[in-house]
């Protein structure tokens, strides 16, 4: 069975509309969403709509959370905190209230799923290096964890000699006696200069993890960022991947 895992699409209606129409394409048969469905882009409940109509499973990611006063967003810098603003101005009651009650973290038989972390998912800690992997590994059972929240393709892998490896991979089969933690970027605004969306697919047969990239209308993405006065930078760095 192909499940997708698919976040921070942050009100970017261009690349989820991109990603729906691929995981059609791919035969996908289960979507989780592992957080951030709103802030920085200009159609955060477009977006809602979406991910619940496309998603079996939905997480809280800590932009979801700060649109409904969930979360401290002391530590956002400017433009994220005019995003939160912004979206808390354009929400419905019925979105916040969905957005409210979200769960931080999930178990399946296959995987541990979190935005953040493992450990404390409400702190919102970023998994960016193998001290972080580390940390991580030991706090889920599982051998497959898949997060989000940093917008970077990775795979963590601890290998069955207790090492810790990191790959950019778009290909990974998994291996018994190894663990993983998989984080699939960001489909509404990438980071890791490649600013096609991103998501990834886990085969559960086949036991292999794919990565995507699918392309999507930018410019129109940017335009209605402009248009709807958020901060500017919002719109130029979707073009830069940054
Ligand atoms: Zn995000």
């Amino acid at each position: 069975m192909k499940t997708a895992f698919i976040s921070d699409v942050h009100g970017n209606l261009e690349a989820l509309t991109a990603v729906t129409q691929s995981l059609r394409d791919e035969g996908v048969s289960r979507v989780l969403f592992l957080g951030d469905i709103v802030g920085y882009g200009a159609n955060p409940g477009e977006c809602i709509e979406i991910v619940r109509e496309i998603a079996d499973t939905i997480l809280a990611g800590n932009h979801d959370w700060a649109a409904v006063d969930k979360t401290d967003t002391s530590s956002f810098n400017a433009a994220a905190q005019a995003a939160v603003a912004w979206t808390k101005s354009v929400l419905t009651a019925a979105d916040k209230a969905f957005l409210s009650q979200l769960s931080l973290n999930e178990e399946t038989k296959d995987f541990f799923c979190v935005h953040a972390t493992p450990l404390h998912p409400e702190a919102w800690g970023y998994i960016v290096n193998d001290r972080d992997a580390s940390q991580s590994f030991a706090h889920f059972s599982e051998s497959l964890c898949f997060v989000a929240h940093s917008h970077y393709p990775t795979v963590f892998i601890l290998t069955d000699k207790n090492r810790i490896n990191s790959e950019r991979t778009a290909h990974l089969s998994i291996r018994a006696g190894c663990r993983y933690i998989i984080n699939s970027g960001s489909v509404g605004q990438p980071r890791d200069g490649n600013p096609a969306a991103s998501y990834g697919i886990y085969d559960t047969d086949k036991k292999e993890y794919r990565l995507l990239r699918v392309e999507y209308d930018i410019a129109l993405a940017q335009k209605k960022i402009l248009d709807a006065g958020l901060p500017p930078f919002l719109a130029h760095r979707l073009a830069l991947g940054r």
